[in-house]
């Protein structure tokens, strides 16, 4: 029996989050001959969404609207889910390594009494072993990890695995599931936003990253100058966050955001391995500090020693005139 891989996807603000493409390509490293099945969790017309994966690679959708799936609760979405896992007895579950995947898959997980492999970066398959491949100690070493028996659960890390080119031509069936909802105890009453400017940090490819070294929160806007015209999102250390320069929600690192982008510009910011740990799998990593014997200097692939306030408005200069 060839293998059926259930990709769950997670929409936010009434578009699908980019890892769930990616898990889409996650679950292909697996099995590129497997059956893979989107599930769309949500409430309302998801229909559009559902093509969306199957642009990406699904084979087919799953969807599942529902006044109970409006805001994820772990309840809701953990019921919903479980239906479809018992109805379609998938050989592996792949999801994003999300705010809502950390919650959600460890829930699902122990109902169905089996293993999760979280946070993998990559996969490689190994004769008849696949193995997950997860960073350890903070970032500082890798793990090769493998299942033996039973369901292959992962949740991969947002912007490690590439997800499959779209493609329009692609066809499948989009199916349509009612589901009963019931016993929810946990009632959203509303979500608020916070004014988040520009690109979604957890998904952005250029993040430029503002630490105490920043001095205020005025000297953030050179910062988002810089990031305005890269095209990326403005990011920050727990010093900026706790010397209220900026809001927590920018905070990356162990008890922040942990995010892998192509460009990571980390401007007044020392490299503590609480920081680095949230940052240090970026592709490509640039320091701007004025300490040249600062920490984040062991890490950057290119360094600039200089005062910010100098260097940034050069570099925004130079960058307008490519
Ligand atoms: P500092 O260490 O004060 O560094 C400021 C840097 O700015 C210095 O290197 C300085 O040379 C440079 N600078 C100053 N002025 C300029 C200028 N004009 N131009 C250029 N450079 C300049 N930290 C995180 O970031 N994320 C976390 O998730 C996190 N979690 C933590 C969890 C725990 C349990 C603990 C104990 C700590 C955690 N921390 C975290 C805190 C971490 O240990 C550091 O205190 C913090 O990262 C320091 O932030 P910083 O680099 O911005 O500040």
């Amino acid at each position: 029996m060839s293998d059926k891989l259930l990709v769950i996807g997670e929409v936010k603000e009434g578009s699908l989050r980019n890892v769930s493409y990616e898990a889409i390509a996650a679950a292909k490293k697996i099995n590129e001959e497997g059956e893979i099945v989107g599930v769309i969790c949500g409430n309302g017309e998801l229909q559009a969404l559902g093509e969306e994966m199957i642009y990406y690679g699904a084979d087919r959708v799953i969807t599942i609207s529902h006044e109970q799936l409006k805001a994820y609760t772990s309840e809701g979405y953990g019921q919903a889910i479980l239906a479809i896992v018992n109805e379609e007895s998938p050989t592996s579950i792949v999801m994003g390594h999300t705010a809502i995947g950390k919650d959600l898959t460890p829930k699902i997980a122990s109902k169905l009494n089996t293993g999760l492999i979280s946070d993998a970066v990559d996969i490689e398959v190994d004769g008849d072993h696949v193995q997950f491949i997860r960073p350890i100690y903070s970032g500082k070493a890798f793990e090769k990890k493998i299942i033996t028996d039973g369901l292959t659960f992962f949740t991969i890390r947002p912007n490690n695995i590439p997800a499959l080119e779209r493609d329009e031509a692609r066809s499948g069936e989009i199916t349509p599931k009612d589901l009963e909802i019931t016993d929810i105890r946990t009632v959203i009453k509303d979500v608020v936003r916070k004014a988040s400017e520009g690109v979604d940090l957890s998904e952005a490819n250029i993040i430029i990253a503002g630490g105490r070294g920043v001095k205020s929160e005025d000297g953030f806007k050179p910062l988002y100058e810089l990031a305005e015209v890269l095209g990326g999102a403005v990011g920050a250390s727990r010093g900026a966050c706790d010397a209220e320069y900026c809001d927590y929600s920018l905070q990356i690192g162990q008890t922040g955001k942990v995010v892998t982008p192509d460009l990571y510009i980390a401007v007044g910011i020392s490299g503590a391995i609480q920081h680095l740990a949230g940052m240090s799998n970026s592709k490509v990593i640039v320091a701007i500090n004025k300490d040249p014997e600062a920490n984040i200097f062991n890490v950057a692939d290119y360094g600039i020693v200089g005062d910010l306030f100098e260097v940034i408005p050069l570099l925004i200069e130079e960058i307008k005139k490519l």
